[in-house]
């Protein structure tokens, strides 16, 4: 039987989902390197400048050609959704959830294939694929049961007379704009989307461009469903050049951007210039983990390694920083060399490989750049620190998983690196572990590993953190799953305070109409 895939998965020593996945990479080549659209109420527009995308495995291999949207096609496909929007709105909930359900079932079907096509596209290894896309299949199903528990949002309230009937009506906002990033082109594509079109608004969507051929995948699947050309229009091509027109447009109502700290915090001063509306970012993290002299050691590594080298470092939740009690500090440290040095790196189309690709040239440079601060200012390489040429990985980009000290005020412990870099220091007590962890401007993920309940206790309750694990091996700060885990970052990690994949989630794609009628 082919195993249920979730981030926490351990490994793939499953044959059937190995030949599934291995002949899906093999059945998609012919899907790689076409010329794609921009998608504006239904018609693909093509007849644009072309950007290209290539493979982060190997920079030989063109993942698509995609036409760059213009300032027209932003405003055409704000129209259009616009115009649709009453319809999509008198659909109703439960039509809606339906075409969801339906959905989720397509995309399940096609999780083989979506994944190796996403692993050419983004470098990932077959599980990290085989999540994302499980996990977006989760995301149709989980706001349909959602929408379904709160009876589309629709509440009796009390009433003054007996002619008097009052309703609480939770009402979509309109045309909602979201934004993804490169890392979960799928499930950061498509959660924030499911989550708008099923609350009944129309979404312009501008995935990233490093991730648009998921995007358009995602696209696919609706179609399929029965989703109708007005409710969901694809922007592909350069944030900078068309995303200040879109996010500054008169006709969007709301706004789900996924991405880094930078270009949130510029949206959220600048999108409500004109007028006001939801505008949620979910942005970066530094995620700490706190490793006490109660912990089982064995796991506190598995996790940690787990954690900051799963999809090469390149996770929101991605452990980043590692505070470990004296008296312990130096066995894990031996325990965290001697795993770093087990990771294999590599091919993400071999089985055996754990870490693929970082995503571009850039990240390299940002991994040297570390390194050097590391070296060049009292810290140490613990293992790894070198950029992987030869072995056939000279075209793509690939750098070791390394683990590192440095002096506690080195930007490295500070800035979000998004890479397989984990620094580690000693601490004194959980105290001072808590206060450096949350001496931060993110608070996104957080791992604690003791088994003292007390500390758990006071753990829980003082960390800064959106999404708090304990104790956990599959993954110290990452791995979140729709409905076992809400995903939403603290302080310069997120806006929205109501996590992806929770039961909170939909609610800030709606607005409250009370509804009073006096019958006559
Ligand atoms: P990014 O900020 O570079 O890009 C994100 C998206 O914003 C892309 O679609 C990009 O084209 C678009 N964009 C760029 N400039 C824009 C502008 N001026 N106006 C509008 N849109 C613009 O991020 P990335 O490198 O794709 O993704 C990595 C970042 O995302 C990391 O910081 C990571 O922590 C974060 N992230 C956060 C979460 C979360 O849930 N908190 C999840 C995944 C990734």
């Amino acid at each position: 039987m082919v195993m249920k895939i979730t981030y926490a998965t351990m490994s793939v020593d499953n044959k059937e989902l190995n030949e599934a996945y291995e002949a899906s990479v093999e059945a998609v080549r012919d899907r790689i390197g076409q010329t794609h659209g921009v998608i504006v109420n239904g018609e693909s527009r093509v007849d644009r400048d072309l950007y290209e995308e290539l493979s982060p495995i190997d920079q030989d291999i063109v993942v698509g050609r995609y036409a760059q949207a213009t300032i027209q096609d932003v405003d055409d496909a704000i129209a259009a959704a616009k115009a649709f929007a009453p319809e999509w709105e008198a659909w109703g909930w439960e039509r809606r959830r339906d075409l969801m359900l339906r959905a989720a079932d397509i995309m399940d079907e096609h999780t083989f294939e979506l994944a190796a096509l996403m692993s050419f596209e983004i470098g990932k290894s077959r599980l990290e694929s085989l999540g994302d896309v499980a996990e977006t299949v989760e995301f149709f199903r989980y706001y349909a049961r959602q929408i379904a528990k709160n009876d589309g949002y629709v509440t009796e309230l009390n009433a003054l007379g007996e002619n008097e009937v009052n309703t609480s009506v939770l009402r979509p906002f309109g045309v909602w704009v979201v934004i993804s990033p490169f890392n979960f082109p799928m499930a950061l594509a498509g959660g924030p989307s499911i989550g708008a079109l099923i609350t009944g608004n129309t979404v312009v969507m501008k995935p990233s461009n490093t991730g648009a051929l998921m995007a358009l995948e995602f696209y696919r699947v609706m179609q399929e469903a029965g989703l109708p050309d007005g409710a969901l229009h694809i922007l592909t091509g350069r944030g900078v050049e068309i995303g200040d027109h879109l996010t500054h447009h008169d006709d969007i109502d709301g706004i789900t951007f996924t991405g880094s700290y930078p270009v949130g915090m510029n949206l959220l001063r600048t999108a409500n210039d004109k007028r006001p509306k939801p505008v949620s970012c979910e942005m970066g993290g530094k995620n700490p983990v706190v490793v006490t002299r109660s912990a089982d050691l064995d796991v506190a590594s598995e996790g940690i390694i787990r954690g900051a080298f799963g999809l090469s470092g390149q996770k929101c939740s991605a452990t980043s920083r590692v505070y470990v009690q004296d008296g312990v500090y130096e066995e894990l440290v031996d325990k965290l060399v001697a795993a770093t040095e087990t990771v294999t790196v590599g091919d993400p189309f071999d089985v055996k490989t754990f870490m693929g690709p970082v995503i571009d040239s850039g990240v390299v440079e940002r991994f040297r750049r570390a390194v050097d601060e590391v070296q060049d200012n009292g810290g140490t390489i613990l293992a790894g620190g070198n950029v992987l040429k030869g072995d056939g990985l000279d075209k793509g980009f690939y750098v070791e998983p390394t683990l590192a000290t440095a002096p506690l005020d080195s930007w490295v412990w500070t800035e979000e690196l998004f890479m397989p870099f984990v620094l580690v220091a000693s601490v004194s007590s959980l105290e001072e572990g808590i206060a450096l962890s949350n001496d931060t401007e993110f608070g996104l993920t957080a791992g604690l590993f003791s088994n003292d309940d007390d500390e758990i206790e006071s753990w829980f309750n003082r960390i800064e953190a959106g999404v708090t694990y304990v104790n956990r091996a599959a993954g110290a700060t990452t791995g979140a799953w729709p409905d076992i885990q809400s995903f939403g970052g603290w302080k310069g990690s997120g806006t929205s305070g109501s996590g992806g994949g929770g039961p909170w989630y939909l609610r800030q794609f709606l607005r409250e109409q009370s509804r009073t009628l006096i019958r006559g």
